[in-house]
């Protein structure tokens, strides 16, 4: 834990959560000229795909639908198939565009359960190979860096480019 308490981007997570509006919220209202600084690869109507600041593993997506609910059950159908679907699609580009061999895919639903930001859900998806050697370095929060994000966002952005709401990359 010491390893990530002197961390600029990370004080600026902890000062931010405490009050302030919400990070999903924000990259769910953010114009496309922002989503790479806010790490946005795509946002469609109802839901949005973003790099998860800090990850435990290279690659590691979150889905987020754009309304904030901290429940699945507070999500209206239109809102919770669009998410899952976006699931799916993102599952997809992550084995097809990054050549991972396996996806951990998962939802922690309240802060018992371990939700960093529990007040609106999201799903974790982690792209693994074996020995997770491959694709960018894995990375322990110590090296979690701006610059290792914004390249993972480059790598990833293109893959989301035929969705619609995706930002659009040349
Ligand atoms: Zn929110």
């Amino acid at each position: 834990m010491s390893d990530v308490l002197w961390a600029p981007w990370r004080m600026e997570y902890l000062l931010g959560s405490k009050g302030g509006p919400c990070v999903f919220c924000d990259m769910a209202a953010a114009p496309p000229e922002a989503y790479r600084s806010k790490l946005v690869l795509m946002v469609a109507a109802h839901a949005l795909v973003c790099l998860n600041k800090y990850p435990f593993a290279a690659g590691h997506l979150l889905i987020v639908p754009r309304r904030h609910a901290a429940d699945l059950a507070e999500l209206e159908d239109g809102e919770y198939d669009a998410t899952m679907r976006l699931v799916r699609a993102t599952v997809a580009r992550v084995q097809r565009g990054t050549g991972a061999q396996g996806v951990n895919l998962g939802m922690n639903l309240g802060a018992a359960a371990g939700a960093g930001i529990a007040e609106h859900l999201h799903a974790h998806v982690v792209p693994r190979w074996p020995g997770d050697t491959n694709f960018m370095p894995v990375v322990a929060d110590v090296r979690v860096m701006p610059e290792y994000l914004d390249a993972t966002w480059k790598t990833l952005a293109p893959l989301f480019a035929d969705l619609p709401g995706a930002h659009p990359v040349g």
